[in-house]
């Protein structure tokens, strides 16, 4: 017998050379998966352990204290948008007041995103319990909000080492969060898709997420329960988590951060209004990329910008930037700021086209 491997590249397509770096992160994944929190934070040598979430998610911290048994050593509940600096030191406080060994982190890329502050000073291993769709948990990327400043970096001590993935942890996550950070998770893969350092591994991953997230929060829009598609949306959510931990980005993620950091706009709410946007500015430089992700979004005789804004539209989720915040006399200082200094992206960066794309996104326009 003759087996052929199979692989996903496309008509003519040639292999590329690449250099792949697995992540070590243990994930767990499952409807009740919730329940083996003590065991695994016992794997890690838990003892001490410290709990953080969100005023919001204060009774599910509580659930996981009691869980934790004699494992628990308390909550903290002031995790916040942005990683405020301040919060970091109050949060690093308690847990030297609890003498913690491990850092137990249940809510969205907020808390996890304090987890990983709180990492990266005293390097005490991460147990992340991700409940919406922003990845956050399978990247050892962090960001410390300082004077309106967000300063991000990059390093392995804030890797959660175990992630627990339980979709019924997500079954309340209201419709606009899970869409926006659903979309979000899939700006991810898609600029991972022609990431100068991607491999055709995380180009698999990223495919697999986009098609498991398009199509769950397909079905969630109709039903916002429907526990099938909540895991379909959680594992698009991993797969699309971990390309961000394992490729660089370009230019959507910097034109995201520049209306974030300095615009003030909502950061999922304007991943998703971007990015049909900045891959229309992509498309012919990538091309590839661009048929992968109509492939993934089951359209695949539409280019991917308007198959991306189509799934937008019909999921509900904003499509202009004046619809979040955003002035028309700022896209000027937008374009300047987000052409001003050099990164890698497929199209070289140039002002005025990146000047169209605002100008576009503004309005809520088909990407052009
Ligand atoms: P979030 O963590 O800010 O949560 C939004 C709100 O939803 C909070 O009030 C939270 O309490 C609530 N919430 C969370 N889960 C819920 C649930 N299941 N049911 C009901 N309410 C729930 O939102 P997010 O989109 O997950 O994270 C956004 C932040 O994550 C941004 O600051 C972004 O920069 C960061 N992020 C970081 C990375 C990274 O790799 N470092 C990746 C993606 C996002």
């Amino acid at each position: 017998m003759c087996l052929r491997a199979r692989t996903d590249r496309l008509e003519g397509e040639a292999m590329q050379e690449f250099v792949y770096t697995a992540q070590s992160v243990r994930v767990v994944f499952g409807v009740d998966a919730w329940s083996r929190l003590n065991a695994e934070a016992g794997l890690l040598g838990a003892g001490k352990a410290l709990v953080l979430c969100t005023p919001r998610q204060r009774a599910l911290a509580q659930r996981a204290l009691d869980a934790l048994a004699q494992r628990g050593a308390g909550i903290y509940d002031k995790a916040a948008m942005h990683v405020p600096l301040a919060t970091v030191q109050d949060a690093g406080i308690a847990a030297r007041q609890m003498e913690t060994d491990c850092i137990v982190a249940i809510g969205g890329g907020s808390t996890i995103g304090l987890a990983k502050a709180l990492a990266l000073e005293s390097a005490l291993p991460i147990l992340a319990v991700p409940t919406t769709y922003s990845g956050s948990e399978m990247t050892s990327i962090y960001g410390v909000t300082e004077d309106g400043q967000k300063k991000t970096g990059k390093d392995d001590r804030v890797l959660p080492r175990t992630v627990i993935y339980d979709p019924a942890l997500t079954l309340k996550l209201p419709l606009g969060i899970s869409v926006a950070s659903g979309l979000n998770a899939m700006a991810h893969a898609a600029e991972g898709l022609y990431a100068r350092d991607g491999n055709p591994v995380l180009a698999l991953m990223a495919e697999e997420g986009i098609r498991a997230m398009a199509g769950g929060l397909r079905r969630l829009a109709r039903r916002g329960d429907d526990a099938d598609a909540r895991s379909e949306s959680l594992y698009g959510a991993w797969l699309c988590g971990t390309v961000l931990g394992g490729a660089g980005m370009a230019l959507h993620h910097k034109l995201c951060h520049t209306l974030g950091g300095s615009f003030d706009l909502p950061h999922a709410q304007t991943h998703s209004v971007v990015l049909p946007h900045a891959m229309a500015y992509n498309a012919a430089a990538a091309s590839p990329a661009m048929q992968r992700i109509s492939r993934a979004l089951d359209r695949p005789g539409l280019p991917a910008a308007e198959a991306l804004h189509d799934l937008a539209q019909e999921l509900g989720a904003p499509l202009a930037l004046r619809d979040i915040g955003m002035r028309e006399t700022d896209l000027d200082r937008a374009a300047d700021i987000a052409s001003s200094k050099p990164y890698w992206n497929p199209r070289p960066i140039d002002r005025d086209g990146i000047r169209a794309l605002l100008q576009r996104a503004f309005e809520g326009a088909r990407p052009a």
